[in-house]
């Protein structure tokens, strides 16, 4: 049984990247990187390089590409650069699994050319789901290709429907941390910094999704993720606040039975799951103690105060191209609201506000997704 696992992993340099490479580094015998790229990080993907030996590195900021080849000159690895080249590099690779790590919308491209060569997707990268989710679960099953996902609810609900019907599912209730400032009001967040914004709780992410815990906005993502991931409904989909970040999500059967799956918060047990499954591998993480772990707790989120969740189901609701104009117009509001342009209150207005002025499309075809996120980024930056 014990097969290599052959994987791509876009965006090697981030948080879930560099733990999905720890990963490859405690499972030498059973993974092989084939492929790393990066946006910018030339001297970490360099080393990552040469400590895993892939056959294909891209980074895609072109200036940083001399770097990268000469630094590599000597080892037998092709480099490339450019944001098309980590798409193209999906047509060469003999991977057979890809790790979509980047973040935002510049994982869509990439994960529909890794699709169409009918490579396996562990998908950590949500955004391309929410952009493109009818697009995308449409290639998928034309092309025979799974999708995995990494982000910790969806493995949660994942592994709790192995060997169920999903006919049988009367709804889903993701878990939420609430982020740093749950409990607080509208009054009370007028103010707050990104230094604040910044420290979660429970997780050690990147720094968009650490906004977006942050606002909400990455529940709201995670709600219309789930619906493409699990074929369901809006009204199927549930978020609870759930500040000690155990239970990880949880299903309800129609027979009223609900199923939870539960651990430590560390994205490296999805990841793992994601790279092996549907075959179970001993690993060494630490493990939950209930006697450490006294106390589960279960709030209903505020969606007045943390509107973003509002306009996540919102824009689920309506369709079409609605949820793409909701990533973009938040990509631009978070890198804003990062170089202290905008208030943290203002995340949501700008999304909202975008979400109203950009052209709405029930039925887009890819190029209509491409042209929504120009022009909802065109509009958002006129309103930062
Ligand atoms: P990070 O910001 O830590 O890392 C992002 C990675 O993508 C880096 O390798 C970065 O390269 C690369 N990248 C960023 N922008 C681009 C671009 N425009 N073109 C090409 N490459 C790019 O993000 P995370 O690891 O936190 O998140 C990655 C994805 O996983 C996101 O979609 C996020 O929502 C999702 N996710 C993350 C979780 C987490 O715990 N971190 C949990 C669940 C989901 P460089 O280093 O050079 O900038
Ligand atoms: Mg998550």
């Amino acid at each position: 049984m014990n097969e290599i696992k052959k994987i791509a992993i876009l965006g090697s340099t981030g948080s879930i990247g560099t733990q999905a490479l720890e990963i490859a580094r405690e499972q030498k015998d059973r993974i092989q990187i084939e492929v790393l790229t990066a946006n910018s990080n030339a001297d970490l993907l360099i080393a990552q390089a040469k400590e895993f030996n892939p056959n294909h590195v891209v980074i895609a900021d072109e200036n940083k590409y001399l770097q990268v080849k000469e630094a590599l000159a000597n080892d037998d690895i092709k480099v490339f650069a450019g944001n098309k080249s980590i798409a193209d590099v999906m047509e060469i690779t003999s991977a057979d699994t890809v790790l979509t790590a980047m973040v935002g919308y510049s994982g869509l491209l990439p994960t529909i050319k890794a699709i169409q060569n009918k490579k396996r997707i562990a998908l950590a990268n949500k955004e391309t789901l929410v952009v493109a989710g009818e697009l995308i679960t449409e290639m998928c099953q034309e092309n025979r290709v799974s999708l995995i996902p990494v982000d910790s609810e969806h493995s949660a609900i994942f592994q709790c429907l192995v060997g169920e019907d999903l006919n049988t599912i009367d709804k889903i209730i993701l878990t939420a941390s609430g982020g740093p400032f749950r409990g607080k009001k509208r009054s009370d967040l007028a103010e707050v910094t990104k230094a604040q914004a910044l420290k979660h709780p429970n997780w050690n992410m990147g720094a968009k999704i650490t906004i977006d815990s942050a606002t909400l906005m990455n529940k709201g993502l995670e709600v219309i993720e789930a619906k493409w991931l699990f074929g369901l409904n809006g009204s199927q989909i549930e978020a609870v606040v759930h500040p000690q970040s155990i239970i990880h999500s949880m299903v309800e059967f129609n027979d009223g039975s609900i199923k939870a799956q539960m651990g430590l918060p560390d994205m490296k047990l999805p990841i793992h799951y994601a790279f092996f499954y549907p075959e179970r591998v001993n690993t060494n993480f630490k493990r939950m103690s209930f006697k450490e772990v006294n106390m589960l707790t279960f709030e209903e989120p505020d969606k007045d105060t943390f509107r973003n969740l509002a306009l996540a189901y919102q824009a689920m609701n309506n369709g079409g191209n609605m949820a793409c104009i909701l990533n973009a117009a938040n990509e631009i509001a978070v890198e804003a609201f990062l170089k202290d342009k905008i208030k943290f209150l203002q995340i949501a207005e700008l999304n909202e506000k975008c979400m109203q002025k950009v052209n709405f499309i029930q039925k887009p075809s890819l190029q209509d997704y491409i042209e929504t996120d120009a022009e909802t980024r065109k509009v958002a930056a006129s309103l930062v």
